[in-house]
């Protein structure tokens, strides 16, 4: 009799489990979940089943396939499921909000599954979080330019007045630095700050990246602060392209870098011996340092579409002056002159030029004209 009984709760386990709305995690997007949580009804990847052990007054989780299951939580499972979930908890998400996928670090995923689930921010319209209303005012720890250390500086973001600033003195009436706020392109760098709220904040000034790291104890601070910058940025687009859907300017808040690391290079000559810099390709702006937190580049290159005179290659021109010590060449043709890059290894060579290609397979807008335009007056 209990094994018939355990039989069937079996198989409604494996029905409900294989339908096509609880094929990805609910919270972060990666196939074939094998966790789910009993008292949201939620299907779960084992990192996000994870993070939902730290709110586990509101969702208690369970392995699918080693835990016991029974007929009362597969019931409520087969009632509720991915899509219900979705569209109560995530009925009301800001277009500008960023949603994480699985390869994002554990702040914006965990903030996420916090946001949805335990402070219920988008399960009703009209609610106006803190990084809503084009307005937030704080301290952020920043990193000093020259000795790294890292400082409490007060920020304050404005839509209004289309910027992100800082103050270094807390009464003083004069910003230090004034970002406007459609050069900004923020980033979470866990790995390169050694901190899990590490964030990157790249803009121009002149036509040149600086850098700005910074980061706050509190999980939910920072990442108020992150989608603040992403919510001023989306009105700011949406006055300036008012054609453009809502999906368009979106894909345009945040760009991850599509590449990063150490590479060695050569000067313009190529008989200079070859430098060990870290490169960061930030789309089509090719930039180098002497250390990854730099807050100025030391060089920039502008990479174009190869309709207009820009390639790679694997390997360095024969007959290669100057002394390299790492063996993977890499060679960027642009129409003025040939860059000369070494990699330590062949997967970072490999790596290097998939993203290179790219870019450079990648037709230029005539924005991206513009900036070309830009980098050939450079001096
Ligand atoms: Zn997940």
């Amino acid at each position: 009799m209990m094994a018939t009984e355990d039989g069937r709760n079996v198989n409604s386990l494996k029905e409900v489990w294989s339908r096509e709305e609880n094929a990805l995690c609910a919270d972060c997007g990666e196939p074939d979940p094998d966790w789910a949580s009993y008292t949201l009804g939620v299907f779960l990847c084992l990192n996000c089943s994870g993070i939902h052990r730290n709110i586990s007054d509101i969702s208690k989780v369970k392995s699918l396939r080693m835990d016991h299951w029974d007929e009362g939580q597969v019931q409520f499972l087969m009632q509720h499921g991915n899509a219900v979930a979705k569209a109560t908890y995530e009925a009301h998400v800001p277009m500008y909000y960023y949603r994480p996928v699985h390869t994002d670090c554990q702040v914006l995923r965990e903030q996420w599954v916090r946001a949805k689930y335990e402070r219920k921010e988008f399960t009703e319209p009209g609610k106006h979080p803190p990084y809503s209303n084009g307005l937030k005012e704080g301290i952020l720890w920043k990193r000093g330019r020259d000795n790294g250390q890292y400082l409490p500086r007060r920020f304050l973001l404005s839509e209004r007045e289309g910027c992100l600033k800082y103050f270094v003195k807390q009464d003083a009436k004069e910003p230090k630095v004034v970002v406007k706020i459609d050069t900004i392109n923020a980033t979470f760098q866990p790995e390169k700050t050694g901190n899990p709220n590490g964030l990157q904040i790249t803009y121009l000034k002149e036509n040149k990246t600086r850098n700005i790291f910074l980061y706050h104890q509190d999980g939910k601070e920072i990442v108020d602060w992150f989608n603040a910058i992403r919510a001023v940025q989306f009105h700011y687009l949406k006055v300036a392209f008012p054609v453009a859907s809502d999906q368009e300017l979106k894909s345009r808040l945040t760009r991850n870098f599509l590449k990063e690391g150490y590479m060695e290079k050569t000067g313009p000559r190529q008989k200079e011996s070859f430098k060990k810099r870290w490169f960061t390709l930030d789309h089509r702006r090719l930039m180098y340092f002497k250390d990854p937190m730099d807050a100025f580049a030391k060089g920039e290159v502008f990479i174009g579409s190869d309709g207009h005179g820009y390639g790679v290659r694997q390997g360095l021109p024969t007959g290669t002056q100057g002394t390299f010590t790492w063996p993977y060449g890499i060679t960027i043709i642009t129409p003025d002159r040939e860059y000369l890059f070494t990699c330590e290894t062949e997967r970072e060579q490999q790596e290097w030029i998939a993203a290179f290609r790219h870019v450079i397979e990648q037709p230029m807008t005539p924005q991206e004209y513009a900036i070309e335009a830009y980098f050939k007056l450079k001096p």
